[in-house]
């Protein structure tokens, strides 16, 4: 078993997520016939392969750099190239709003692919390298102190409950008319909406807990979605060949409050679902034991 640097100097992993990119934007074009998939889905792989190279080429004290500048490509593809040229909203409850009504539309496949299908292979890859909401997050310039309390994060449940039983409200009480006034009207405004609220939760409250992620631990309802097929994750940190000397660092510096240490110290893999493959714990780990 080769240790996690090792594979990452390989040549060939800059290219994967480039590879499936390009795959998955080919088939859903073929599939669904909507040109943007030939921009969105190369235009993803393409940020993260250049996040992995230059995680790859920068030196030890920059390498984090590579996943931020990724994150960031990625953002005005999810939050503006999609929207607009497709008028849809991609927050949950739009989605929700149109499976009532039993539209599958690109809404939905977005879904499919990153929050529901993906997390099956990459876990919670997407909050690490694609989530639009993060990308703005990441950058912040707040250095993380201590964690959040574990009560906290069940606030997300709250948030998700109110996230599936507005939806369900305005179709089944208020006899919204989904697709007379939603799909492709006022889906834009929502979309819109719904991310300004984001925002205006999630940038105070990483100043507030002094987290740039609290949004994530305490509000995203997203993330409760996805921990589910994450469970099944096939891609999962892993210790290396070299051996943990429990120095506790990793566990200290992971953006999502993990205790990696006691996964790693009895050779396992850290098989947590918040995890979000941000790979910190990698490059921070002075033994090199976590690949
Ligand atoms: S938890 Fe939510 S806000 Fe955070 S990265 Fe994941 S999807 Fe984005
Ligand atoms: S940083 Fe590395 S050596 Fe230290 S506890 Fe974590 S895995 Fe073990
Ligand atoms: S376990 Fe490692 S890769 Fe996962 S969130 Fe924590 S620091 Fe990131």
């Amino acid at each position: 078993m080769l240790p996690y640097n090792m594979i990452m100097k390989k040549e060939y992993l800059k290219y994967i997520p480039l590879i499936i990119g390009i795959v998955i934007g080919l088939t859903l074009f073929i599939t669904i016939d909507w040109w943007g998939f030939l921009i969105l889905f190369p235009w993803i792989g393409l940020s993260i392969s250049a996040g992995i190279y230059l995680r790859q080429i920068l030196p030890q004290n920059k390498k984090t750099l590579g996943r931020r500048i990724s994150i960031l490509l990625i953002l005005p593809a999810l939050l503006i190239f999609v929207p607009l040229a497709n008028r849809e909203n991609f927050q949950l409850e739009g989605v929700i709003l149109i499976v009532l009504v039993g539209y599958f539309s690109k809404g939905f496949i977005h879904y499919a692919v990153a929050k529901l299908f993906g997390p099956l292979i990459w876990g919670r890859g997407f909050c690490g390298w694609a989530c639009w909401t993060a990308a703005i997050l990441d950058w912040l310039p707040v250095r993380k102190r201590g964690i959040i309390s574990p009560k906290l994060w069940n606030l997300r449940y709250l948030v998700l409950f109110i996230t599936i039983a507005l939806p369900l409200y305005l179709v089944h009480v208020l006899s919204y008319d989904v697709r007379g006034d939603y799909i492709g009207k006022t889906e834009l405004g929502w979309m819109i909406g719904g991310n300004i609220v984001y925002y205006l939760l999630a940038i105070p409250l990483a100043y507030w807990f002094k987290d740039r992620r609290a949004f994530c631990k305490i509000v995203c309802p997203v993330s409760l979605v996805m921990k589910v097929p994450s469970r099944y994750a096939t891609i999962r940190k892993k210790p290396s060949e070299n051996e943990c000397t429990e120095c506790g660092i990793c566990s200290q510096v992971c953006l999502m409050d993990i205790d990696i240490m006691s996964f790693i110290s009895q050779g396992k893999s850290v098989a947590c679902t918040e995890c979000i493959l941000c790979g910190i714990c990698v490059i921070r780990c002075p033994a090199g034991a976590i690949r």
